[in-house]
Formats: structure tokens, sequence, C-alpha cells
């Protein structure tokens, strides 16, 4: 609990109505994507740095644990305070600083919601590479801090890949700045990238300087279904490994089929088992070039079908059954526990084929989708009730997966983060040196653990 003497101390040093204390008020800050919900004790504002280094200066002095939170979409209940202490939103530093195309630079503070961002790039034809499917509500905060990205990562990859320098008060309240504003730059430790992903253990980022993308007039849609996962597999490792990267590529396996069809009226036919549901960009002057040289890449393999979408109707179209997905799994199980596990592209068959086998081992319905171009894919495991979802067999049915993925070189979370969620199974990807070291950087940045404690590592 934290005690009244520190409330009267944050409502005296920021303005009227940065501070809620009354539990109704904080309740919609404690919960996230994960459903976890933990009511903070209180919930601080700020509109500038200096509020919140002083805020975490007097936290540092009184031992108080803190949380950063952009919109609270993750995944994982990292925004949730664990032990109902200070949430920390950032929704009010939310201005564009800069926008330099002659640099390729944006500099944003971290309450700036991701798609808010895109809108004023588009206005100067650029963009920021990371497209998370929360764009309309998560910030660029959150996305860096979770290192998040949507199907664009593909070709232009996540907030790692586009970011140049950050701005961050590590867990003392003292003010860093990281990185560069050169598209080159080796001078130091390359801390930028380090807190990029760190999920708000490191410091609370109040800037970020990011690399922005021009971009392409045109894009073409194409829809392949396949016969058997070998076919498709083989087909998504040409298509990545060739010099014209599409900019998404979905995979969509058997049981998603079904679904869609069951709610898309036959979308698919019958031969479809698999699909793959891929996107290329480039200047209108030699689209329809760059759509011809994909086609025979992908006919130099087996495969059932193929649909070409180059007008706004058709790509909506193909698309529309791809984003039926998510909702439609409510009609096999109300309750969904959902991955987002990845490996490395040539064994995507492999995982595909122990998914299937562990389904059956523990007779619980499992439907794949995702981003397969990065090998990602979302595992989504469900129930009709939350007895089942919280039993002994989905856990030992979980750990089958992490185990699975992981005897395939591939990785526990592709994207969604560690959070307090997965925390239990980090062991399994990181031996405890390699963890301890981790853990050791932390103190450095936050000696007291009062930054966002009991998360990731
Ligand atoms: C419908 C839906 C679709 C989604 N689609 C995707 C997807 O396609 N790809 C994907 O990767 N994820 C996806 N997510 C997950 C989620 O949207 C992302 O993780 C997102 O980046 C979180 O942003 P946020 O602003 O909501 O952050 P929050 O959830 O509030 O916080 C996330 C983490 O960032 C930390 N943090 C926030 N701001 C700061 C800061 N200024 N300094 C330091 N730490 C900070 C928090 O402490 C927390 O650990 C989806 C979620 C939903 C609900």
């Amino acid at each position: 609990m934290i005690d009244s003497k520190h409330i009267k101390y944050f409502e005296k040093l920021l303005p009227k109505d940065f501070v809620f204390s009354e539990s109704g008020d904080c309740w919609a800050y404690g919960y996230d994507n994960s459903k976890m919900h933990v009511i903070p004790d209180c919930v601080l504002f700020a509109d500038n740095k200096e509020q919140i280094k002083n805020i975490i200066s007097y936290c540092y002095k009184n031992n108080l644990p803190i949380t950063a939170r952009g919109r609270g979409t993750g995944n994982t209940g990292g925004s949730v305070p664990t032990d109902n202490s200070i949430v920390l939103s950032l929704e009010k530093m939310n201005q564009i600083i800069e926008i330099n195309t002659k640099d390729k630079l944006s500099i944003v503070q971290p309450g700036v919601i991701n798609k808010d961002l895109q809108t004023e790039l588009q206005k100067e034809n650029f963009f920021w590479g990371p497209d998370p499917s929360s764009q309309e509500y998560s910030t660029i905060g959150g996305n860096i801090a979770n290192n998040s990205a949507g199907p664009r990562a593909i070709k232009y990859g996540t907030p790692r890949d586009n970011i140049l320098g950050l701005e961050f008060i590590s867990g003392t309240g003292e003010i860093y700045k990281t990185g560069v504003k050169t598209s080159k730059g080796v001078v130091g430790l390359d801390l930028t990238r380090l807190f990029t992903g760190s999920e708000g253990i490191l410091g609370i980022m109040t800037e970020a300087t990011l690399k922005i993308t021009p971009l392409n007039n045109a894009i073409r849609t194409i829809e392949i279904t396949f016969n058997n996962i070998t076919d498709a597999s083989e087909t998504i490792i040409k298509l990545m490994t060739q010099p014209d990267v599409p900019y998404k590529l979905e995979f969509i396996d058997s049981e998603a089929i079904i679904l869609i069809n069951k709610i898309k009226k036959n979308h698919y036919s019958d031969e479809a088992k698999y699909a793959v549901l891929l996107e290329i960009d480039g200047d209108i002057d030699y689209i329809e070039f760059a759509q011809q040289k994909i086609i025979k890449v992908i006919k130099s393999n087996k495969y059932n079908s193929i649909s070409v979408a180059s007008n706004k109707k058709e790509i909506e179209n193909l698309w529309s059954a791809r984003k039926s997905l998510s909702p439609a799994l409510r009609e096999i199980g109300k309750y969904k526990i959902n991955e987002d596990i990845a490996v490395p592209i040539s064994n995507l068959a492999k995982l595909l084929k122990g998914l299937e086998d562990i389904s059956k081992k523990y007779t619980i319905k499992m439907v794949n989708f995702g981003h397969a171009g990065n090998g990602n894919i979302h595992v989504n495991l469900l129930f009709d009730t939350v007895k089942e979802k919280e039993s002994e067999k989905s856990k030992k049915c979980l750990n089958d997966i992490f185990d699975l993925v992981l005897n395939l070189d591939g990785t526990i979370s592709g994207e969604h983060g560690i959070g307090i969620i997965k925390k239990e199974y980090i062991v399994k990807e990181i031996d405890k040196k390699t963890l301890d070291l981790m853990k050791n950087i932390k103190k450095q940045f936050d000696p007291k653990n009062i930054l966002n404690p009991n998360k990731s590592i």
C-alpha cells in the first residue's frame, strides 16, 4: 500500500488531475490484454521529462516500485503493477516533435499512438516500419519496450531495426541519451537496441528517434493454397530467399481454413489444406513486373491455386478471410491461450507437424496462423471452459509446445515478450549464466529494482 504522504508529495509535484489515488479511477490502469488485473494504489501522469525525472528520483529515494504504461494493449501483463504499486501513464507525452524526411528520421514522445504517427508520415509519403495489429491503440513507447511488430516486419523489420536513438530516465532518476541521428554509427555500446524490447525494466523512455522509410505507391496481393504443409513451407522458403521479398506473408493452417470456410461460405476449395496470403509493394511503374517474378517463384513449386488482387475491393476480399480468423476462434472455443512462438522458416513444416501431434496427444483444439515469413506462428489453444484453460493438461501441452519450438532452434516469443505471463518459461530458453548477466545489467540501470519489478528476466 502506498503511504498517503507519498501521494501528497506527487499531488504537490504534478499539475492538477495528474494523480489518481481513488481505486475507481485507478481501476482502468490495472490491466492489459493478458486479462490480468491488479488495481494500482496510485496512477501518475506526466507531460514532460522533468516531471518523470522528479517522480523516479522520489521513487528511488523511497524504494517505491513503479510501472510504465503506454495504452495497456500488451499481451503479457507487462504494464500490470504486480504489487498494487504506482503506474506511470505516458499517454500525455504524445507529441510528434520532428519529421525530417531529408535525414529519414522522426523524433517522438513515447505516448504517440502508432497510427497517429503513420498518418502524419503518410502526408510526407513516408512510414515507420513496425505495424502491430494494435497500431490504432498502442503507443510507440509500448511498441519499442516490447519490440512489437506486425506483418510488415518481414521486409521492413521490428522496432530494433527502425530506431536510431533514445532518451530515457534510469531507476535512479538520471536522464540518458543513446544512439545517433545518422544511418551509420558505432561509437560506444549499443544501448538503444539493448533498451528496445526490455519491457520497461531498464528505464522510462521519454523520447525516441525513429528511422522512417519512403512509401511505395503500389501493392499487389496474392493468395496461394496448397495440398500439404511441405509444399507450403517450401514455397515460403523460396519466396523469402529471393531478392523481391514480399512485405507481408501470412500463413493459415488447415484448422483455420475449415473455420474460415464456415464463416466466409467456402472461400477456399475442398482441396485447399494450407494457405499463404502475401503482399508485394513497389513503384507503380514496375509492380506488374515484380508480380510476374513472384508468380514465377510460386509456380516453380507445387501449389493448389493462385489468386491475384490488384484493386481495393479484391484486396479487401482476400484479407477479409484472414481477418475473420481471430473473431471466428470464439466459435470453437470460448477461452484461448494465444502463443506467439517463432522458428527458423526452414523448420516450419516440422513445427506444424509437431503441433498436430501435440494437439492429438492432449485432445486440445489448436488453430495456427501468423507471420510465416518470420517463422512467427500464433498457436491458439482453444477451450470450452476456463477450468480447462487453467488445467494441468493445458500447462503440460504448453510445455510440450515450448520444448518443440526450442528443439527446432526457435524462440518462445516472437513479438509479445515475456512480461509476467511467460516469466516461468524464460529459463527454458536462456541459461542461468546468461540470465544472471542480464540481471546484473538491470542492476546498473535500476539498482533498487523499482522499475517494473517481477517482469521479464
Ligand atoms: C488487438 C491486439 C492486437 C495486437 N497485435 C500485435 C501485433 O500484431 N504484434 C505485436 O507485437 N503485438 C501485438 N499486440 C500486443 C501489444 O499491442 C503490443 O505489445 C504493444 O506494443 C503494446 O503497446 P502499449 O502502448 O499498449 O503498451 P503497454 O501494454 O502499456 O506496455 C507494454 C510494455 O511496455 C512498457 N512501456 C510502455 N511505455 C514505456 C515507456 N515509455 N518506457 C518504458 N517502458 C514502457 C510497459 O511497462 C510494458 O512492459 C496486440 C494487442 C492487441 C490487444
